[in-house]
């Protein structure tokens, strides 16, 4: 009998223009931004605030869902899940606490005496902000252990803004302040993290062979060609 031999697999690589659309994307990625989403559930809603986060150069996104399944995802994403890491966690104080110990800022999007016009915070500093359930909002744990409570004002008959729409109208306002101290101007993510998501934007399916296989990632030419 003939022993068939499987062919390597066909190296197809990335063309040079998606190439340095990924890297001008990953130029811009803001490590010292990020939300916590607490129990947005609803899938067009958390749709709608990692594309708001894409926007705005988010690299991760936090995630708490005690009463929720796994966060899943609506059209209104546009794909941008693809572009945004999500990284859940068990519950609102294990989030709290691992971003404090990442140095960021908590700041709990909520109502309550001490809030502050969203409008005085200092986003250019390490900043993470929770947005909390479309119906409950920010639970009283979340917003015990944040740092501070910030508000989107609110002139009319109802009382909130709807989550995504609040968290788009406090992220640009991040966004705005980063342009102005040209926080977007200069690589803000480390070396290997920067290398290595290139690689698995650009190679997802290689990306994937070499972690099954333990091997590290093939490097990249200027016009992103695999090299070996
Ligand atoms: N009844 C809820 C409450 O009292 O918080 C309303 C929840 S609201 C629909 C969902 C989330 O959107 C809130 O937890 C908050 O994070 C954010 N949000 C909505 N309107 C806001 C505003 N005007 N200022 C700050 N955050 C707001």
């Amino acid at each position: 009998m003939i022993a068939l031999r499987r062919s390597p697999p066909i190296i197809e690589n990335v063309i040079p223009r998606r190439y340095h659309r990924l890297k001008q994307v990953l130029d811009r990625r803001q490590p010292d931004l990020t939300v916590l989403t607490e129990d947005v559930h609803k899938p067009h809603n958390l749709s709608a605030i990692i594309r708001t986060c894409d926007a705005v150069g988010i690299f991760e996104v936090h995630s708490v869902n005690v009463t929720a399944e796994l966060p899943t995802f609506s059209q209104v994403s546009q794909g941008s899940e693809k572009w945004v890491f999500l990284n859940t966690h068990p519950d609102t104080k294990t989030a709290i606490n691992y971003l404090k110990q990442q140095n960021f800022k908590v700041y709990a999007a909520h109502f309550s005496s001490q809030s502050l016009d969203y409008r005085q915070i200092d986003y250019t500093q390490p900043s993470a902000i929770i947005f909390g359930a479309e119906k409950w909002g920010v639970t009283q744990e979340a917003a015990q252990l944040a740092d501070e409570h910030i508000i989107i004002p609110m002139l009319g008959m109802v009382q909130s803004l709807n989550v995504s729409v609040a968290a788009a109208v406090i992220l640009f306002e991040a966004q705005r302040q980063r342009l102005a101290a040209q926080l977007y101007d200069n690589v803000r993510l480390d070396s290997e993290t920067y290398h290595r998501v290139l690689f698995e934007w650009g190679y997802p399916e290689i990306a994937e062979i070499c972690r099954q296989k333990g091997k590290p990632y093939p490097t990249l030419g200027d016009d992103g060609q695999i090299k070996e």
